[in-house]
């Protein structure tokens, strides 16, 4: 298949420009480089640098390349930032990812693979989360990705866009090569943070809340992967067809907690990192993880990384390899 790849150069975008290309899928990438690294992809799948609010770009693309489905991951992703910039955020995830399906519907471009989150369920009563849960979304960056699942509802029904919404748990780890993984500036998430103190770079890890209600009073996570969830991508686009809409939880169905995850990159790395425990990060909930079987009964996946270790072992052989991520002038 002809596939755009939209955010290609970011975290989850670039292993999974790697998975379609390892299919045998003909991959252009656009990205505005705000966040994505060129680096991220290699040189030799197709790359635009350009930015989803140029209609023009857009037009000329689609025009050009005929493509058979897009796969959507261009957006912002920190969920505080949304909270004290929503517009920025509206501007980005919603109104420049409408320019996308404009352009889609005027070239009769029928399917699309879209990242969404779990944070559209909210702060659910009930654990494990199904697809039927209701959502409620409370992050602006959570509104404008659920925002869009209407969209692609309403597309379905009026033009028959097939679409899959992959409703992302924690992403994690890096590619088993080691060649592509994680590099957010500035960087916020758990894993990449307690290798860093793992290297040096940080004195400690802050454990953010130890008195909620779960079995040690930290957060629990489900963190999936990211080349299990790029093969998700892969899967799910495979067997899209027009008229079609799937929503799946994107995660393995284990919890695990932030105690528990810090004891894990300490056996794995074999440094002591230094955890201080802190308050409650404001927005944090206390516990999300999946019942993933919708995704793995309909499209047959599977996480090949099931132990949690596995997943930060190839985590710590990226941030080992590169302590400063892509840019080595950082
Ligand atoms: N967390 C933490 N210390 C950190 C960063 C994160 O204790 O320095 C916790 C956070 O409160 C959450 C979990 O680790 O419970 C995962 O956070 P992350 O930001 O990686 O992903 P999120 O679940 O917020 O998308």
């Amino acid at each position: 298949m002809k596939v755009l790849v939209t955010g290609g150069c970011g975290y989850i975008g670039s292993h999974t420009v790697r998975a379609l290309v390892n299919s045998g899928h003909d991959v252009l990438v656009l990205d505005n480089l705000v966040n994505g690294h060129r680096r991220a992809i290699d040189e030799n799948v197709g790359f635009v640098a350009g930015d989803l609010e140029d209609r023009t770009l857009l037009a000329e693309l689609f025009e050009a390349e005929k493509f058979d489905a897009v796969v959507h991951f261009a957006a912002f992703i920190e969920v505080g930032e949304s909270v004290i910039d929503p517009l920025k955020f509206y501007q980005n995830n919603i109104s420049n990812t409408l320019n996308l399906l404009q352009a889609m519907q005027t070239y009769g471009v029928k399917k699309m693979v879209f990242s969404s989150t779990c944070a559209v369920y909210g702060t659910p009563d009930t654990m494990p989360l199904t697809e039927e849960l209701p959502c409620n979304p409370v992050s602006p960056y959570a509104r404008a990705k659920y925002a869009i699942e209407w969209a692609l509802e309403d597309c379905n029904t009026a033009w028959e866009l097939g679409y899959t919404a992959l409703r992302y748990f924690n992403a994690a780890g890096a590619a088993s090569d080691g060649k592509i993984g994680e590099d957010h500036s500035p960087e916020s998430h758990l894993i990449p943070i307690v290798l860093q103190v793992a290297l040096g770079q940080r004195e400690q890890v802050k454990i953010f809340g130890t008195d909620y209600d779960t079995p040690d009073g930290s957060c629990l996570r489900d963190y999936i992967h990211v080349e299990d969830l790029a093969d998700a991508h892969v899967k799910a686009l495979e067997v899209l067809a027009p008229g079609q809409k799937r929503i799946y939880n994107a995660g393995t169905g284990t919890p695990t907690s932030v105690r528990e995850l810090i004891e894990v990159a300490r056996k794995v790395t074999g440094h002591a990192i230094p955890a201080v425990e802190e308050g409650r990060r404001a927005g944090d909930v206390p516990e999300l993880y999946a019942n993933a079987s919708k995704i793995r009964d309909d499209l047959g996946w599977q996480p090949r990384y099931a132990k949690l270790e596995d997943i930060v072992a190839s985590a710590w052989k990226w941030h080992q390899a590169h302590p400063k991520g892509y840019d080595d002038r950082r």
